[in-house]
Order: structure tokens, then sequence, then C-alpha cells
């Protein structure tokens, strides 16, 4: 193996030959169950037909029309789908090609709304720890995790962070997860006024954090006030939603279930399954129209955007879940995945937290529970963890280390939107087993 530059070299990885349903094959023949989708991907599962017909189908016709020419009819189809779906003002869509291009472009957008709105000295992103939202320098800026900007920091915007929404963590004695949401949120408006509040640009968060910290979902009402700080100092609110997004938390976009609607939201991961490469960026029509009504155009693009294949992926995607109810099942499987869990995970000494929402839960796992004391990191549990349940063919998303001084291991659970009760059971058994 020579290609997998951002692997250790020491690590040997199976090779993955096929995949069908919730289960990739090895070269030895064996199989794993997807419990992660990859990382939050593959939300129909492997070798799903509609989709492959649909793909098979776009490139008899076409792969490719270079979008400074023309558009396509697969393009607009699958922006009308994710648009009509979308909470209520988020009415234009920019079709990439990944998650980091969604954020990046979600930055960019903030940045010429303040520009074509005469308001030029708003430049500051805030963001938070223990978050990620890709490794493309703007994204990586706003990442939370210190140790992958460390090496890069000469070359990204300044960004400043601050804690996330954590009530494992954070939540004191006595305090309610309402109160504790309200204390949490208040953090952004002091580093607002700190900034200067006509200098912030925009405040950008994951709803439910994902490959940081294993789905970690806001307090009650957290995402409410965050809303009220942006419209009272006129931030931007940028959501990604590129790993709890479409679908994953039992409603299509995560901030659904929080009641807001942001300003923009990225996108990405399940919105193709992982049949192709695909992101984008949902936009609010005050922010459409302050282009068109400015420069015309926003200022940015990239060769693949509105891929006809990517589309394809993506509408047959949108379809399936449609048409199968496939979000009843995320929210009945979540919850049982949940109970699951409790039941065969919740006595077990070094289970500390178990949480999320829809087919997105995470465990954390502590040295000691009643005083929540961390592993130490140079164990790395996590990534011990992932071994053996590939030993025991099963996939799940390590994630670990020290992240702004808080160590932590977590595993994340993401698996197909097609689970079954005996699937979940057989990922929850497997995974104690690991543990
Ligand atoms: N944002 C979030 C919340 C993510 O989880 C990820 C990927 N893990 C990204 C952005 C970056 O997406 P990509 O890897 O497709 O660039």
């Amino acid at each position: 193996m020579t290609h997998l530059l951002h692997r250790s070299i020491h690590a040997t990885l199976p090779v993955a030959v096929s995949g069908a349903g919730i289960e990739i094959t090895d070269q030895t023949g064996k199989r794993y169950i997807d419990a992660s989708g990859g990382a939050a991907v593959s939300c129909l599962g492997h070798g799903h037909p509609d989709v492959l017909a649909a793909l098979h189908e776009q490139l008899d016709r076409m792969a490719y029309a270079h979008t400074g020419f023309f558009t396509t009819e697969v393009a607009e189809r699958l922006a009308d789908m994710l648009v009509e779906a979308a909470p209520e003002g988020l009415d234009h869509v920019y079709l990439v090609s990944g998650g980091s291009e969604a954020v990046e472009a979600a930055l960019k957008m903030a940045r010429q709304y303040f520009v074509e709105t005469g308001q030029p000295q708003r430049r500051h992103v805030i963001a938070r720890r223990q978050s990620y939202h890709g490794n493309t320098l703007g994204a990586l800026a706003a990442g939370g995790n210190e140790w992958r900007r460390t090496q890069f920091s000469p070359l990204l915007i300044e960004t400043h962070h601050i804690a996330p929404c954590y009530a494992y963590r954070e939540q004191k004695d006595g305090e309610s997860l309402e109160d504790y949401g309200l204390r949490a949120a208040q953090e952004l408006e002091d580093k607002i006024l700190e900034l200067g509040a006509e200098e912030v640009m925009a405040f950008v968060a994951e709803p439910v954090v994902g490959a940081t910290a294993g789905a970690i979902p806001p307090a009650p009402g957290y995402f409410r006030r965050i809303r009220e700080i942006c419209d009272k100092y006129g931030v931007l609110l940028i959501l990604d939603e590129v790993m709890c997004g479409m679908g994953r938390t039992g409603s299509l976009y995560a901030c659904e279930q929080d009641d807001i609607v942001p300003d923009l939201l990225s996108i990405a991961k399940g919105l193709g399954g992982g049949y192709q490469p695909i992101g984008a960026t949902l936009l609010s029509r005050r922010i459409f129209e302050a282009f068109a009504n400015g420069t015309g155009f926003f200022q940015h693009g990239h060769t693949y955007m509105g891929h006809p294949m990517a589309a394809a992926a993506g509408v047959a995607v949108q379809t399936v879940i449609r048409r199968d109810h496939l979000l009843d099942n995320v929210r009945a499987m979540g919850n049982f995945l949940s109970a699951q869990l409790h039941e065969q995970l919740g006595q077990n000494p070094h289970v500390g937290d178990i949480r999320g929402r829809g087919l997105f839960m995470g465990v954390e796992l502590v040295r000691d529970r009643e005083t929540k004391e961390p592993f130490d990191p140079a164990l790395k549990l996590h990534a011990r963890i992932k071994r053996e349940a590939m030993e025991r063919g099963l996939m799940v998303y390590p994630m670990g280390g020290t992240i702004n001084g808080r160590s932590g291991d977590h595993i994340l659970l993401a698996p197909p939107f097609i689970v079954t009760e005996k699937d979940v059971e057989t990922i929850v058994n497997r995974l104690g087993q690991a543990i």
C-alpha cells in the first residue's frame, strides 16, 4: 500500500473489497458491520440498488458539464429537494464536493455578505473548542482541535474559541440542564463583546458535536439563546451539519430539533451516502439577495461543483430516505440503540456517558465513573477499542487524545439508517466485548 499518506506508516489496514447492506468484506472474506457508516457517511449502507441504478443512468447520460457553461436537471433537482425540506428561509444552495469545502464556502459567504452590505470591518470568526470543521485552512482554523492546528497556525485565519455545550463535563451539581445551556451560550455574548460586536463576522458550531468528542447533543434552549445573541449583535450563525445532518439525528436537518434557523448551513457526508463525494452550503434569502443586489455573484468556485454524478447520488439518496420513511427508522432504531447501550454497557465501570440523538450515539470512557477522570491519553484507549472491534467484525469511529487541555476517549456509533433491532443488538454486543 503506497497511497495512504495520511496513515501511520506502521498501520496495516485490511483491504476493503466489497460492500453490501450494512457490511464491508475484506480481502480474506472477513465481514465487518459498518456501525459508523465510515465516518457517518454511508447512511443507506453499501450497494443500495436504487442509488446504483441512478448512478448508472446518469453515467450513460453524461458524467460532467462545467457549471460555468451549464446547469443540469439533476443538480437543480437536488437543490430543490434540499430547499423544500430545509428550515424556512434557507432557500438557496451552493453545491460543492465535500464537507471542508462546504464550511469554507459558508465562511467566505459570510465575509462577502458583510463586504456587500458595507460592513467590511466584520472579520472575526468565533467557534468552539471540541469541534471539527474540516482540514482545509479556513475550516481548520474554525476547528477547536488544537493539535490539528498547531503546526499550521501561521497560515490560519484568526479564530476565537469558546467552550462547547458539553453537559457531561460542564454542568454543575444542582444546575438544571436548561440553566447550564444558557450559561454555556453566555460565553458567546461575552466573546462578542470582548472582540467588539461590530467586528464579529460569524459564529460556527456543529448542532451535535461529532468527530472530536462523540455525539454531544446541546442542552435544551442552548441554540435558541445562541440565535438570539447572534441576532442581537448582527453576527451570522453558521451551522456545520456535515456529520450530524441529512437525517443522521432523526430529522433531515439536525437544527430542526433545536428550533432555530441558521444563516448558513453546511452539509456533506450523508448527502451522497458515500456513493459520490458531495457537499453543499445552504444560505438564507438575505445573504443571497445581498449578492444579487451587489456584485451579482459569489466570488468563489470549484471545478467539480454541482457535478452531475454527485448530484445523481444525492437525489437517489434523498428519494430513498423519503420513499422508505427511513427517518422513522432512524428515530426508532436510535431509541433502541440508546436503550441497548444503557442496558448492555451502562453498568461498565469505565463507561462514563452514553449520549446522542437518533443513529448518532457516543460513548465516553473514563478511568473512574465517580470522578469522571479520563484515562491517560498515552494509552490511546479509543484506538485500542477500534482495533478490538475490528477483530470482532465491527467498525466504530474512535476519538481521543487531548483537545484543548481536555483528555478523553470516545466511541462514535453512526450505523446506516436501514439497521434492524437484530443488527443493533449485534453491534452493541460486539462493542461491549471490544471495550
Ligand atoms: N465538518 C464536520 C462536522 C465534519 O465531521 C467533517 C468531517 N469529519 C468536516 C466538516 C469535513 O468534511 P470533509 O472531510 O468531507 O472535508
